[in-house]
């Protein structure tokens, strides 16, 4: 069934496919070279041309985002940018307006970059793991160097040059370990305020390859399911005590948005359908989504095929509606299927306790992590309704905190518990070691 186009959509457009200067040890994306053989990896300016201008043709909106990705897309050299902006100025209707956003390792950001992403508006994402320690676990250049000391560098020239930008971090297996060492470097160290953690859920083939969204094997960098709950349960605890309305993280936000039943919660993977992000390659292939560059969701290309009516094809739309129609039983019945939506349909490929094939190899960690934001997102989501900043709820949990700490003062050691465990005081927050006493 051919659907009418959306009003707006999103694309990664990839000017260099997977070419990167940096070989982090992660990357699902290195492999997609292989799709590609004997190509130069670069964007044709026919191509760009094509791609604005549908870009801007398909939209039916005024503000339309442009968004660079890769591999590492400031390989490309700022001359493409710019002639990126002189299409966009060609082919711009009447009051429409864009918005170019850029993710890079920010390794060969310098000063004329920070003066062009600043002339341009643009808003640049920071790849970053946390500390050089962990960062550079991971993340190091083709000869295995580390690189955090030249992220830090773009970082700051960005910073002194005013420019807009967030940072990503990619939650691993070693990092993930580290919650509070990661939000706090970022919190005070680098002194961002707007933070993406993206949990890495690398499906590999039996060479380690990450190549098709097959199979149950992930790689060893691979986030755990509750080591991610964990991970974010601890940075949420310490973010909803200190810094609502400072800093954004936008795991928190989604979900805060899905608790005040928004239309939208910003995050595609906790959306009930997709569909809406797609991914264009060098060459002007379009795919489904950047998780899903492979051949069975290359929608077309568009030097053959009008953006518009790729986005409309039957095939995306049949993507789309499969994030919902593709859950297990175990996920519909879940009472945090409005907050969590099956995760990202990549990263589903366990079974049920009932054996039905589909639940995501997060589900524990979701789980755990929904459990814990209960409460608290209810009281945030009511205060909000009632038109209250939503940082009242800092010194709401710091009085229900106090109120807590002088009903344990007062608890005798025989007393239920406080709590409601239905234990005696003394054998539950009342306790102590033996070696305190
Ligand atoms: S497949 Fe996953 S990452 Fe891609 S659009 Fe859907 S939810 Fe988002
Ligand atoms: S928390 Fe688990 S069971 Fe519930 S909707 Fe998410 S993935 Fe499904």
């Amino acid at each position: 069934m051919p659907k009418v186009p959306p009003l707006a959509f999103h694309v990664l457009a990839k000017p260099v496919g997977p070419k990167c200067n940096l070989a982090c040890e992660y990357c699902f994306y290195l492999d997609k070279g292989l799709f590609y053989p004997n190509s130069n990896f670069r964007m044709s300016y026919v191509v760009l041309e094509n791609y604005i201008r549908q870009l801007i043709e398909s939209h039916r909106v005024s503000r339309v985002t442009v968004a660079w990705q890769g591999g590492e897309p400031t390989l490309m050299g700022i001359d493409f940018f710019k002639r990126a902006i002189s299409f966009q100025e060609k082919y711009c209707r009447p009051g429409m307006t864009f918005e170019n956003t850029i993710q890079t390792n920010g390794t060969l950001l310098n000063d004329k970059w920070c003066e062009f992403f600043k002339e341009n508006n643009f808003l640049v994402g920071i790849s970053i793991d946390g500390p050089e320690w962990l960062h550079d676990s991971f993340r190091v250049d083709l000869n295995g160097k580390p690189s955090f000391k030249k992220v830090m560098r773009g970082l700051r020239l960005l910073q002194k040059y005013n420019v807009e930008y967030n940072v990503l971090v990619t939650v691993n297996r070693k990092n993930a370990n580290y919650p509070l060492e990661v939000y706090r470097f970022l919190r005070d160290e680098v002194r961002t305020s707007w933070i993406q953690f993206i949990p890495v859920v690398t499906r590999i083939n039996n060479a380690g390859r990450s190549l098709y969204q097959k199979g149950i094997k992930v790689s060893k960098y691979s986030v755990r399911p509750i080591q991610f709950g964990r991970f974010l349960i601890l940075i949420f605890d310490e973010w909803i005590r200190n810094d609502v309305g400072q800093v954004f993280v936008q795991t928190f936000e989604a979900t805060a948005r899905n608790w005040l039943c928004l239309p939208s919660s910003g995050m595609c993977v906790f959306e009930k359908t997709c569909g809406l992000g797609l991914a264009l390659e060098h060459t002007g292939d379009l795919y489904s989504c950047d998780h899903y560059v492979e051949p069975d969701y290359l929608l077309g290309n568009i030097l053959k095929t009008h953006m518009k009516d790729l986005v409309a094809s039957e095939a995306q739309y049949t993507f789309a509606q499969d994030k919902f129609a593709s859950l297990p039983n175990f996920c519909r019945k879940c009472n945090m299927l409005f907050a969590c939506a099956g995760e990202c349909p990549k990263n589903r490929f366990l079974s049920t306790p009932q054996g039905e094939y589909g639940l995501n190899y997060l589900c524990k960690g979701l789980q755990a992590f929904f459990k814990r934001v209960r409460n608290p997102m209810q009281t945030l989501a009511s205060i909000m309704r009632v038109g209250r900043p939503a940082s009242d709820i800092m010194q709401i949990l710091a009085k229900k905190e106090i109120d807590w700490q002088i009903t344990l003062a007062k608890a005798k050691p025989r007393d239920s518990c406080p709590c409601g465990s239905g234990l005696k005081y003394n054998q539950c927050h009342g306790w102590k070691s033996p070696k305190c006493q």
